[in-house]
C-alpha cells in the first residue's frame, strides 16, 4: 500500500462511497429494524441476516416480483433513513478540497439513488458532486461487490478505469474496483475494520477520510 495523496494524484476521477463515508445511513433507522420489516415481505424464518441488502438477495433469488416488492420498500426505508441523519464529519471539507483540486466526484452506492440524492440535496452537497451511479433496479448482480455501478460510472465521465479511485468502506467496494479495474482507497475506522479491508489488499487505506485531504 502506498502513499495515498501520491495515488490520488494520479487520478482524475474520485468514485465515493455513501454509507459511511458520506452520512450513516441507519443510525437512526436500523439496518436490523429494515431488515426485519423487509423480512416480513418473503420468508422471515430463511433470513438469519440483519442486513437489509440480504434479505434483497434472498429475495432476488425468489423471484422478480419478490425483489421488486423488497427493493421498493428498501428504497423507501432509505428514503426515511437518510432524512433523519446528517453528513459525516468532515466529509463537505473533503468534496471542497477536492473540487479544488480539478478532481470529478462520483457517489458510487448500493444505496437507492434516489435516497441519495435527496441526502445531498438536503446538506447543499449537490453541487461538490459531478455524479451519482446508485441502485436504481432490484437485481443485486448491479450492485457492489459486481463493478456494474462503476463501469456505469466510468462511462458516465467518458474517461477509463485506470483514470478512477474507488474510495469505500466495505469489502464490496474493494471488490467491485477490483472487479472494474478501478483503484481503491479502504476507508477503515476501527481496528477491526482495519484488519478486514487491509486482508483485501486495496491500493491504499486510511482511517479517516480527511487524510484524503490535501490542503490543511
Ligand atoms: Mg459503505
Amino acid at each position: 500500500m502506498g502513499g495515498v495523496r501520491e495515488l490520488l494524484r494520479e487520478k482524475d476521477h474520485v468514485f465515493l462511497d455513501f454509507d459511511g463515508p458520506v452520512c450513516d445511513v441507519f443510525a437512526r433507522l436500523p439496518a436490523r429494524e429494515v431488515a426485519d420489516r423487509l423480512k416480513r415481505l418473503v420468508e422471515p424464518e430463511v433470513i438469519a441476516s440483519a442486513d437489509p441488502f440480504d434479505v434483497l438477495r434472498f429475495a432476488a433469488s425468489c423471484g422478480p416480483n419478490a425483489a421488486n416488492v423488497v427493493e421498493r420498500q428498501l428504497s423507501r426505508f432509505e428514503g426515511e433513513a437518510v432524512a433523519q441523519v446528517s453528513p459525516s464529519p468532515g466529509v463537505a471539507d473533503v468534496l471542497r478540497d477536492w473540487r479544488a483540486q480539478g478532481f470529478t466526484v462520483t457517489i458510487v452506492s448500493n444505496n437507492s439513488v434516489d435516497a441519495v440524492r435527496a441526502f445531498l440535496g438536503l446538506h447543499d452537497l449537490a453541487e461538490l458532486v459531478r455524479g451519482i451511479s446508485a441502485r436504481t433496479t432490484s437485481d443485486p448482480a448491479r450492485l457492489k461487490p459486481e463493478p456494474a455501478l462503476l463501469d456505469a460510472a466510468v462511462k458516465a465521465l467518458g474517461t477509463s478505469p485506470g483514470q478512477c479511485v474507488m474510495v469505500g468502506d466495505s469489502a464490496a467496494d474493494i471488490l467491485a474496483a477490483r472487479a472494474a479495474g478501478v483503484a481503491s482507497i479502504a476507508l477503515a475506522k476501527t481496528p477491526a475494520k482495519r484488519r478486514a479491508l487491509a486482508a483485501l489488499a486495496p491500493d491504499a487505506l486510511v482511517t479517516d477520510l480527511a487524510d484524503l485531504r490535501f490542503a490543511g
